[in-house]
Parts: C-alpha cells; structure tokens; sequence
C-alpha cells in the first residue's frame, strides 16, 4: 500500500458545482490522515465562476496556509482551449490590471498549476487527432507556469504518450493520475489512465495521484488510482504527492522546469 500525504487536486464552492468549503475539505483531510491539499478550482470560460474565475481564485491569498494542522496550497485547475495547448484567460485582458491579461495575473502566484481539458472546444471529428492532441498536450506542458498536467486519460483526446510524457520528463512536470478518472469514469477512461500509468512507470515520469474532490467527503479518496498502480507494480518513488515534502520538491523541480 501506498503512503499519500498529499490532495494535490480538489474542488471548493469556487467552482459552483463543488460542495465544499476549503475549511471543511481540510478538516476531511485531517481525519483521512492527510497532510495537505491543494485547492485547485476551475479557472475557466465554461464553467464554474467563467468570466469572474481570475478575480475568484486570485483572492485565495486570504486562506490560511494551514487549517487544522493540513498545508493549504492555493492553486487552480485551469482549462487548456485549443490545439496550440493555450491555457484560459491567456488572451482576456485583465479587468483590472492594464496591460496584463488574466493568466498573467492569476498563474505566477498560484502554488499549483493543473491544466486540463474539459468540455471539449472541439466538439467534434478533430477530437480524436491524435497528432494534434500530442501537440497540444506538449505546448501546455512547456507553458512555464504549468506543473501538472490533469487527467489526460479522460479527456477524450488520444496522444502519443511518449512525446508528451518525455517533454514531461525533460520540464519536470507531472502527469496526474486522477482517481476520479479510474471510479466513476473508470468505462472509458481506465484503459488509458492504465496506459498512461504504465509509460510513465517505464520513462521514470513523476505522477501525482489526486481524488479531483469535488467535496470533502472525496478529499483523499485514492482508492481506484492506487489499486491500478499497485497492478502495475508503480514505484513509490515516481508518486510525488506521497509525502508534503516530496510534492513540495516535486513543484519547486517544475518551476525550474
Ligand atoms: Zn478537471
Ligand atoms: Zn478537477
């Protein structure tokens, strides 16, 4: 079994469709045995707070660094929206900020970075392009704010896993396995999520392992991700959320890139 320390991917009332306070993910996390979580809400133009998502998560600074004893890190799950890998808000004007634009002004003060796709912007035949998908997987992972990239094996858009997971490697980024993915959406995403699971144990590619909480009765909730990785025989050393000091590193390694 495992030892995880670390949520490094869960949802807040910020994001509208989520069900919990920060405090209460926390105080959930504490009882899990956790030692940290990161709050990482949806900073995106379809859902969640939209148009306001910058100025929503920005104001994360007002939260604690620990609750409860837990480590508090302030982040987003920010939405990738094209093939070229660009990220939400990156062509938004900020509201306030002249000159900036919204990702300018939200990314290099967040603690962690998760970029994902969600609702595909492509809705369509291209989805399943798997040379523009490893593409855009690559150009958000060389964006140097990003240090996770978020369940790639549910996001219905195939890649090239050794392309991506190698400029992973190369930037020191991590790929998520999202426990989410392998539970409720284990029928179409487990198959991939194994894949990915399995070329990162073989490329030496740093993982983290989150519940993707979207209350606080799922922070910590790992189950379905460390059955798969203990089927796979996944090291330890390759999990970099297993201790708050590994993920720490593990964040510190990216930003470098
Ligand atoms: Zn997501
Ligand atoms: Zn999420």
């Amino acid at each position: 079994m495992y030892q995880i320390e670390v949520d490094p991917h869960t949802h807040s009332l910020v994001s509208l469709h989520a069900y919990s306070t920060v405090e209460e993910c926390a105080r959930h996390a504490a009882e899990r045995g956790l030692r940290g979580i990161a709050v990482t809400d949806h900073c995106s133009l379809i859902m969640a707070q939209r148009e306001n998502s910058v100025e929503a998560i920005l104001n994360q600074q007002v939260l604690p660094d620990r609750i409860g004893g837990v480590r508090v890190w302030k982040g987003v799950e920010i939405d990738i929206v094209d093939y070229e890998g660009h990220l939400a808000f990156e062509d938004v004007p900020d509201q306030f900020r002249p000159g900036m634009t919204g990702a300018q002004v939200l990314l290099p003060t967040r603690d962690v970075v998760i970029a994902s796709v969600h609702t595909p912007f492509d809705r369509d035949e291209n989805r399943g392009d798997v040379e523009k998908n490893t593409r855009m997987y690559c150009a958000a992972l060389e964006n140097p704010y990003v240090n996770i990239l978020g369940h790639s094996g549910r996001s219905n858009h195939p890649y090239e896993l050794r392309p991506v997971l190698e400029t992973a490697k190369r930037l020191h980024k991590m790929i998520e396995i999202n426990s989410a993915s392998l539970g409720t959406h284990a029928e179409r995403a487990g198959k991939a999520c194994r894949s990915i699971a399995e070329a990162c144990r073989d490329l030496g590619v740093k993982i983290t392992v989150s519940s993707d909480a979207h209350s606080a009765f799922q922070v910590g909730e790992f189950s379905a991700a460390i059955a798969m990785l203990e089927s796979i025989g996944f090291p330890q050393s390759l999990i970099a959320n297993r201790t708050v000091e590994s993920f720490e590193a593990a964040l510190a390694e990216s930003r470098r890139g």
